[in-house]
């Protein structure tokens, strides 16, 4: 009878679909086109930067970051623990080595100052250190005002991943603007969707058509195929970026709503001792996904068991990433750790905090919510 409410899903109807069919019949059907065009140049408008290169996926866009800022095999980049795989896996791409650091435990953003004892010691081991990715993690700045000048001091590139905040601002300035190179996604379950792409934000010229070039299979501009490295076909449907751009044109109504939704959560937990909505102080941020973190000694329930609670009930919820020192495929990883990201793994829950959802769906999982903490002992499954 009922249907899954889920963590994030795209948020798409009648506008994206008039600028699809018109992107169609148009015959750009290819790489490139205007609606590519509007919405690389939309994109960078919008997020106070001088250029944007679009691709076909975040992931896609921070490989080429990398390699623009002169990421090379033997380089450390210094990447969160605490984050989504795809900004380590850029990383191995390059060939250079991830080193990984925890995160500041009331936001799960980057910690600065174990970021700065990091830049230390491997400046006094003699690494060289290719880049720092910064995550803005569900769509909340990191602290830039103090990460920008440390990276300053050091001489390390920032390369922003700020796949989940568009949208978002700190200090008054556009999350994506904080790097020589920011990244965004499109994914389907991101702020806005092309159902899959991503973008390179810059105020450097030079470092966006280094990865336009890389992007297009490094293609000389002769007659001739002619490519003096190799490149990569990391370019963007016009079809795709004609929905990116119907997105990107409603993106302050997405982003309101999700705010909304966070205040709605952060309500009905407030006097609910033991439970903290994560980054709660942070206003600037585009609410892209909302978690709860829980300190089950004082709730006397774990944040899994409202997980199932709400799983038998048909709503969508998800733990905390798995921070990237505890995944196999990065245990060989350098780690610079406070335990923070791990604690946050195991005490957070995110809850459904998409713009599509409705105000009855709103009202059903808030409606859950309040049921289970009422009483948490009781019926794991649904009672119907
Ligand atoms: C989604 C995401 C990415 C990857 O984006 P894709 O478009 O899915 O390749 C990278 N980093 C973070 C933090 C993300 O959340």
């Amino acid at each position: 009878m009922s249907r899954t409410i889920h963590l994030s899903p795209p948020d798409v109807g009648p506008l994206e679909e008039s600028y699809l069919v018109a992107a169609l019949r148009s015959g750009w059907v290819a790489p490139v086109g205007p609606e590519l065009d509007a919405f690389e140049r939309e994109t960078a408008a919008r997020t106070g930067t001088r250029g944007a290169v679009a691709v076909s996926s975040g992931t896609a866009a921070l490989h080429l970051a990398l390699l623009a800022v002169g990421v090379r095999p033997g380089d450390v980049v210094v990447v969160p623990t605490l984050t989504f795989v795809a900004t380590a896996n850029a990383v191995r791409y390059t060939g250079a080595r991830p080193v990984l650091v925890d995160c500041d435990p009331l936001t799960g953003n980057l910690d600065v100052a174990l970021v700065e004892k990091l830049l230390t010691r491997l400046s006094d081991r003699g690494e060289r250190v290719g880049a720092v990715v910064p995550v803005d993690l569900f769509g909340s700045c990191a602290d830039y005002s103090t990460l920008v000048p440390l990276c300053e001091r050091f001489d390390v590139p920032i390369v922003e991943d700020a796949a989940e905040a568009l949208g978002a601002t700190h200090a008054g300035r556009p999350a994506g603007s904080f790097g020589r190179i920011g990244v965004l996604s499109f994914n389907g379950n991101k702020i806005i969707t092309t159902s899959g792409g991503g973008m390179l934000l810059s105020d450097e010229p030079e470092l966006l058509a280094r990865c336009r070039y890389l992007a297009t299979q490094a293609r000389q501009p002769v007659p001739h195929y002619e490519h003096t490295e190799v490149g990569y076909n990391y370019r963007l449907s016009n079809l795709l970026a004609a929905i990116g751009l119907a997105q990107l044109r409603r993106l302050d109504g997405m982003v309101a709503r999700r705010r909304h939704l966070r205040e709605r959560y952060e309500k009905l937990f407030a006097p609910v001792p033991g439970v903290q909505v994560l980054g709660a102080e942070d206003r600037a941020a585009n609410c892209w996904l909302t978690t709860v973190v829980v300190d089950s000694a004082r709730t006397g329930w774990e944040p899994g068991r409202l997980g199932e609670y709400l799983a038998a009930r048909d709503i969508e919820t998800r733990p905390v990433f798995k921070p990237m020192h505890l995944q196999p495929a990065y245990s060989d990883a350098e780690a610079l750790l406070t335990g923070a990201a791990e604690k946050l793994f195991t005490t957070g829950l995110t809850l459904p905090s998409g713009s599509a959802l409705t105000e009855a769906d709103t009202t059903l999982v808030l409606a859950a919510i309040e049921g289970f903490i009422a009483a948490p002992g009781q019926h794991a499954t649904h009672p119907d």
